[in-house]
């Protein structure tokens, strides 16, 4: 009850000033008002300042759903071949899909929509590769590009693996030194590994994957994604599509749910 003759005050004292600014003849009035009016304005302008700041505040983030719904009606556009510096390869790929037809690319999708809400909803300003799941591409050259052109604080590509039936869980891919444009962030896109390993580790029950890497962790020198990218970023292969206990857990929206989770919360770990 105490705060709303208060509340109200400052609304008056913020419609008189938000009057006087667009209206010379009511400036007179404004500055005639009383005292304790004018201290309201004061705490009214100041309280906004009060309130914690949104942990990603400030904060730049790009996000690359792999792949594209739309990839395989156009291998004319996906096959054309781009320098990733250390080899020439495909612009796209169609990406894999769980036996019974759930693909990787409606999958990365959908993990993409849900970790920018997350973020947004923490006050970052979030950039995704492709704004659909229904076009063809961009190249892996110009996702690259978009992170960097973003100047992002950090960046990620969100895949899902297609490797034989027995092997299973997720895996984190960060880049080498190639003696190229990604080798001043390699550093800093270890750390940012390191922290979504750990968080996808904790929060969503994924295992380590058990055929590639080392505890999750693997490195590499041939994906355009990385090579080509002056911000820091990694890709995280979610699991195996192609093993049913993975696809289960990427078929289940809770799941992705609680993926885009745990990467909302490591970029908060790397960013801290
Ligand atoms: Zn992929």
């Amino acid at each position: 009850m105490k705060t709303r003759p208060a509340l109200a005050a400052a609304a008056l004292a913020v419609i008189g000033l938000g009057t006087a600014a667009c209206g010379g003849g009511v400036a007179a009035g404004a500055e005639s008002a009383p005292a304790a009016v004018q201290k309201s304005t004061a705490e009214a302008v100041a309280a906004p300042a009060q309130a914690p700041a949104k942990p990603l505040a400030g904060k730049v983030v790009v996000i690359d759903p792999g792949h594209n719904g739309g990839n395989y009606k156009r291998p004319d556009v996906i096959n054309k071949q781009v320098d990733v510096l250390t080899q020439k390869k495909a612009c796209d790929t169609t990406g894999t899909a769980t036996n019974d037809g759930y693909s990787e690319a409606a999958f990365t999708w959908d993990v993409s929509v849900r970790l920018a809400k997350l973020l947004r909803a923490e006050g970052a300003t979030v950039k995704l590769t492709r704004d659909d799941n229904t076009g063809v591409g961009p190249c892996i050259t110009q996702r690259a590009a978009i992170g960097n052109k973003a100047k992002a604080d950090l960046a990620i590509s969100i895949h899902a693996d297609g490797a034989g039936s027995t092997s299973h869980g997720f895996h984190v891919i960060m880049p080498k030194k190639i003696n190229g444009p990604v080798d001043p962030v390699v550093a800093k896109s270890a750390k940012l590994g390191l922290a979504v390993r750990n968080a996808v580790k904790k929060q969503t029950g994924m295992p380590y994957a058990n055929y590639i890497g080392k505890n999750a962790l693997d490195y590499r020198s041939d994906l355009g994604g990385l090579n080509l990218s002056t911000v820091p970023k990694v890709f995280i292969e979610s699991g195996n599509m192609r093993n049913a206990g993975d696809a289960a857990k990427m078929k289940s929206s809770s799941w992705r749910q609680d993926l885009a989770e745990a990467l909302a919360s490591s970029f908060q770990t790397y960013l801290k």
